[in-house]
């Protein structure tokens, strides 16, 4: 069987951020307003630290939904290629506290995707380090390299990113998981 490779946030999940940074602005911000990767780059640099503060005592993954149709077509998946949930964990402004992030995402994962086996999760920074047939990601960078199929997931960071760049490295947009069932199914 081929081995498949799945990106966790903005891939399966999404919407933690932008609800912990709009409680905390006490904002009304819509995905479209995020103009960087990072969502926590609306908070103004004055507020940084009370940010993290406030971060640290939250579970990014109360705040998260399932995307549509990902659980219908990851456990058809399942049955046909050696799924792996490959997911990076590092919480980027505050590395100390990227232990919780990852136990967050291990318990978010076994409650939310029962028939994903804990062996089949691997939390990883640095994705190139991983070799496998089939990727999804919606970070281009972790879609570059040897891969017989790499498929970008549509994310608010990368709608603008043209047709011509992806051609290049051989990536196929999809914008939900409907089309992945389609093109892997
Ligand atoms: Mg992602």
């Amino acid at each position: 069987m081929k081995k498949l490779m799945i990106d966790m946030d903005d891939v399966i999940c999404d919407g933690g951020f932008l609800t912990l940074v709009n409680q905390f602005l006490n904002t009304n911000y819509k995905i479209e307003d995020v103009k960087a990767y990072y969502i926590q780059d609306l908070i103004p640099k004055e507020r940084m630290s009370e940010w993290a503060e406030y971060f640290h005592k939250q579970n990014l993954y109360e705040h998260v939904r399932l995307l549509d149709g990902a659980y219908e077509v990851m456990e058809n998946l399942q049955k046909n290629y050696e799924l792996y949930i490959l997911t990076a964990y590092i919480i980027r402004d505050d590395k100390s506290i990227s232990g919780k992030n990852l136990l967050n995402k291990f318990n978010w994962l076994y409650k939310e995707l029962p028939f994903i086996k804990p062996e089949q999760y691997i939390f990883a920074d640095n994705k190139s380090v991983i070799s496998s047939d089939i990727r999804i990601d919606d970070k281009i960078s972790n879609l570059k390299g040897e891969c017989e199929k790499k498929l970008l997931f549509t994310a608010y960071h990368n709608k603008n990113i043209p047709e011509s760049e992806l051609e290049k490295e051989n990536i196929i947009r999809v914008d939900n998981w409907k089309e992945i069932g389609k093109i892997l199914l």
